[in-house]
C-alpha cells in the first residue's frame, strides 16, 4: 500500500499533487480524470493500484502489477497552445528521466515522442490526453505508467519491458519516486512557454536516436530518413536527401 505521508514530506511542489487521489482500482486514471468533471483543480494527481484498462497510445494497452509500481495522471489546466503540448510531453519522460538518474543513478535514455529506457528496455509510458476549446488546448491529462518494483513481465512486447527494480538491483521506494517525478515535472510544465528550448536541450542529450537513419511508422505511412533534430516547437525533424519535414506522430525506430 502506498504511504501516502512518505510521499507527501518530499513533496516540494507548488500545485502539482497538492490535491491527490488515491483509488485503489480504476478502470484508467486518465479516462477518469478526462471524464471527471468534478476534479477541475489544476494539478490534481489520480493514482491507482490497479487499472483494469490502463491505455497507452493508439488503443494499445498499459499493464502493472498492483501494489509494485506508479500508475498515475496528472491534470493541468490552463490554456495551453499546441507547441507547448510537445514540450508537456517530452518533458514528462524527461522529468521521469532525470528522477531516476537522481535517486538511482541509473543511464536514461529517450524515445521520441515519450518512452523511457533503461539499458534499450522500456521502464515507464505516457500518455496525454487534451481537451480544446477553439485554438487552445484547455485540459490535458498527463498519464504515467511507470515500472519501479515489478521483478518480471510476460506476455510479448515491441520493447523488453524493465523496472526500476531490476536495473538498479533492489527495491525502491514508490512514495520517494512519486514525489521526485512531480517536483521535477512542475519545474518543466512551469517552463512549457517560456523555458522550452532548455527543456528540449535536456530531452535531446538524452535522445540516442538523433543523427541516426530512422523509420516512423504511422498509420497512413512510413517514412524514412535522418532523425535531424527536435524543433522548438517540439516536432521531429527528418531530413530526407535535401528536404526536412516535422513530424508529429508515429513510431520511430533505426532502419
Ligand atoms: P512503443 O513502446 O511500442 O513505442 P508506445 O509509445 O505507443 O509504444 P505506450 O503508449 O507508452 O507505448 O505504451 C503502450 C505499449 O507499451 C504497448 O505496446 C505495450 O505492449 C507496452 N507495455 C504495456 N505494459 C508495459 C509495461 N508495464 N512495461 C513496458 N511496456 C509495456
Amino acid at each position: 500500500m502506498l504511504n501516502i505521508e512518505e510521499f507527501d514530506i518530499k513533496l516540494d511542489t507548488d500545485f502539482i499533487g497538492r490535491n491527490f487521489v488515491f483509488i485503489e482500482q480504476l478502470e484508467s486514471t486518465n479516462s477518469f480524470l478526462m471524464e471527471n468533471e468534478f476534479y477541475q483543480e489544476n494539478g490534481t494527481v489520480v493514482i491507482s493500484e490497479y487499472q483494469s484498462q490502463g491505455r497507452g497510445r493508439r488503443g494499445r494497452e498499459w499493464n502493472s502489477m498492483p501494489g509494485q509500481n506508479l500508475t498515475f495522471s496528472m491534470l493541468l489546466v490552463r490554456p495551453y497552445r499546441p507547441p507547448e503540448i510537445n514540450v508537456l510531453n517530452l518533458g514528462a519522460s524527461l522529468a521521469i528521466a532525470q528522477s531516476i538518474e537522481n535517486l538511482y543513478q541509473l543511464k536514461v535514455n529517450l524515445k521520441w515522442p515519450n518512452d523511457v529506457l533503461i539499458d534499450n528496455k522500456k521502464v515507464a509510458g505516457i500518455l496525454l490526453d487534451s481537451a480544446s476549446q477553439g485554438d487552445r488546448v484547455s485540459k490535458v491529462v498527463v498519464g504515467m505508467g511507470i515500472n519501479v518494483n515489478q521483478s518480471g513481465f510476460e506476455g510479448e512486447f515491441l520493447f523488453q519491458p524493465t523496472s526500476i527494480r531490476r536495473e538498479f538491483g533492489q527495491e525502491v521506494s514508490r512514495e520517494r519516486l512519486l514525489s521526485e517525478i512531480l517536483n521535477n515535472y512542475e519545474y518543466i510544465v512551469k517552463g512549457s512557454r517560456y523555458n522550452a528550448h532548455k527543456i528540449l536541450q535536456d530531452w535531446k542529450s538524452r535522445c540516442k536516436l538523433l543523427g541516426e537513419k530512422i523509420q516512423i511508422v504511422s498509420e497512413k505511412e512510413t517514412k524514412y530518413g535522418i532523425f535531424d533534430d527536435i524543433d522548438e516547437e517540439g516536432y521531429l525533424v527528418l531530413k530526407s536527401g535535401e528536404d526536412y519535414e516535422r513530424i508529429s506522430y508515429g513510431d520511430v525506430s533505426l532502419r
